[in-house]
């Protein structure tokens, strides 16, 4: 196979996508980044783990410097994918806004490549600079393409570097810092926001465990009632990220209080109407994505919480009903 002339040396933490348009444009080459994957990897327009070096090999590469590169994709089983951001895991596709492009024009102004991290559905700010990111293009108003031909203009030719970007709410700013100080030490969480016990939790949260949190509070909890199935598959805008970032951080205020309000409110609406036990009418969807993706040991804070709160609410309902043995029977019938 043919090599290329010109190496590109790649950032650490860069988006793959971004890397390849800038070696597209450093050796002259037709198309965009899916194009020069398709030509060195033939059956795929996606960068995957598997096919890093043959990528490398093509462009010059250390198999090192390219698989630390954001955006990959690591494993692909039963239509369930793994992605890799700046070292970490990803599992689930609602967290990576990987066909949509997101960009601080700051920091593009100051170093011309794409950050990994700005795929993250949920980082929205840059905490550099405390402004908000910007998914569109402030000339023709379009969505940014993650296929475009320059990493720093829209394909209407408007520089992105120009763009206005409007200040940053302080929740955003928050959790774009906490993600910042994963894989750079220099930086550290903005403090004030949350009492410094929470800060501490969160920060130790892996990436994917902190992406869960902030789903199932701002969305599932949040939005309970409002949402029906596949509510999980759309790519969320910054603005609909935004509101479940602060919708989130409400409930992690006073810590587990503010959820147990939210859990009580939630439990004197109107029953759906099916079949399924009352608690299953009442918090199924956010009750299947607590036993689906709550799962693992750094989330037990949220899963503890949750289920103290439910049974409170069914105690109270016990009590507000007088009918202790349908009820009982029904938190025995509930699977936990
Ligand atoms: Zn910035
Ligand atoms: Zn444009």
């Amino acid at each position: 196979m043919d090599r290329l002339f010109h190496r590109v040396q790649p950032h650490p933490g860069e988006d793959g996508y971004g890397f390849l348009i800038r070696v597209v444009h450093a050796n002259y080459l037709k198309g965009g980044p899916a194009n020069l994957i398709e030509l060195i990897c033939e059956d795929s327009k996606e960068i995957r783990m598997q096919d890093i070096p043959r990528i490398a090999n093509y462009c010059l590469n250390s198999v090192a410097e390219l698989s630390q590169l954001s955006g990959i994709e690591v494993s692909r089983t039963g239509g369930e994918y793994v992605w890799q951001i700046n070292g970490e895991l990803i599992t689930k596709s609602a967290f990576l806004a990987s066909r949509y492009s997101k960009v601080c024009p700051k920091c593009l102004g100051e170093s011309n490549y794409l950050r990994g991290s700005w795929s993250l559905t949920f980082y929205t700010a840059c905490p550099t600079h405390k402004t908000s990111l910007i998914d569109s293009c402030g000339g023709c108003g379009k969505r940014l393409k993650w296929n475009r031909r320059f990493i720093e203009y829209c394909g209407c030719g408007h520089p992105l570097k120009e763009s206005q970007s409007h200040t940053a709410s302080p929740s955003s700013i928050f959790i774009a810092s906490l993600i910042e100080h994963r894989f750079n030490q220099e930086t550290s969480p903005t403090r004030g926001l949350l009492a410094d016990r929470e800060i501490d939790r969160l920060t130790n949260l892996s990436l994917d465990g902190l992406c869960k949190t902030l789903w199932f509070l701002g969305h599932c909890i949040f939005n309970l009632g409002n949402y029906g199935p596949g509510h999980g598959r759309k790519i969320l805008t910054i603005d609909e990220a935004d509101q479940m970032i602060n919708q989130a951080i409400e409930l992690l205020h006073q810590w587990p209080h503010n959820l147990g309000n939210r859990l009580s409110k939630l439990s004197t609406r109107q029953p759906s109407n099916s079949g399924a036990s009352l608690i299953e009418r009442l918090f199924g969807p956010a009750q299947s994505y607590l036993q689906s993706e709550i799962t693992t040991d750094e989330l037990f804070y949220v899963r503890t919480a949750y289920e103290q709160h439910i049974r409170k609410v069914w105690r109270q309902f016990d009590t507000r009903n007088q009918s202790t043995l349908s009820t009982r029977q029904m938190v025995l019938d509930s699977s936990w």
